[in-house]
């Protein structure tokens, strides 16, 4: 054997690897540096854990759910959301509800009960609910919030309930309807009565700190200063287009 010459082969190889295996260690240290300043819920590659305040990687983590419905299932259970599946189902031409589950408990009870939900639309509801709309009913109003009364969730229809056009979201269960919140010793928020009653009012300011806190979780977000369709409810859905107004 030639050691020499097979030493002169080796070594660029051997070399190439020791810097290779040198910037792979420096990337799992920053990554580990990373994750020791950053909290989990800026960090992507972190699980979504639904009670965790909201972060720069949490509107992620909720899309990527539309395609995981077993992972979607699990999330809820472990974040202690009891839910009953519903059958996926079909009416008409463009009415087509896949993944949907009615909410048992875990979530401050909507009004009407039984509302069917997409999946990943339930996990945003979670995270609105427990992290804006219960912190903003303290903070603000001094109450704890114990219903949020809707308009409803599915309904097979297109937009704006027109004769052509797209289907609405609420034709997949994709989207709900916020009328307003019960309160903790009665009384309650209403869009119709207290988004307008006066720029100051504890109320309005509730009502514009669920709305901004739906933004950051839902993908459509359309309130009174959205149009007058929706003069008295927050529209919250997670459909392809993003707005929040
Ligand atoms: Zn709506």
């Amino acid at each position: 054997v030639d050691w020499k010459r097979l030493e002169e082969v080796w070594r660029p190889w051997a070399e190439a690897f020791s810097v290779a295996l040198g910037f792979v260690a420096a990337a799992v240290m920053l990554a580990a540096l990373v994750a020791r300043v950053v909290p989990p819920w800026h960090l992507p590659w972190t699980p979504l854990d639904l009670d965790q305040p909201i972060g720069r990687a949490t509107a992620g983590k909720i899309a990527a759910l539309e395609d995981d419905p077993v992972r979607c299932l699990a999330l809820l259970a472990e974040a202690g959301v009891e839910v009953e599946p519903v059958p996926d189902r079909r009416q008409g031409e463009f009415c087509v509800v896949e993944n949907a589950v009615r909410i048992r408990a875990g979530v401050t009870p909507l009004r009407p009960a039984g509302l069917v939900l997409r999946c990943p639309h339930v996990a945003s509801l979670v995270i609105w609910d427990r992290q804006v709309l219960r912190p903003a009913a303290r903070e603000l109003l001094g109450r704890e919030a114990t219903a949020i009364d809707t308009y409803g969730s599915y309904a097979c229809r297109r937009v704006y309930g027109s004769a052509t056009g797209r289907p609405s979201e609420h034709a997949r269960a994709n989207a709900l309807d916020v009328a307003g919140v019960r309160l903790e010793g009665g009384g309650r928020v209403t869009v119709s009565a207290d988004w307008n009653d006066s720029e100051a009012t504890a109320e309005a300011a509730f009502l514009r700190r669920i709305r901004d806190g739906a933004c950051r979780v839902f993908g459509a977000v359309l309130s009174p200063d959205y149009n007058a369709a929706h003069r008295d409810h927050l529209h919250l859905d997670r459909g392809p287009f993003r707005v929040c107004r």
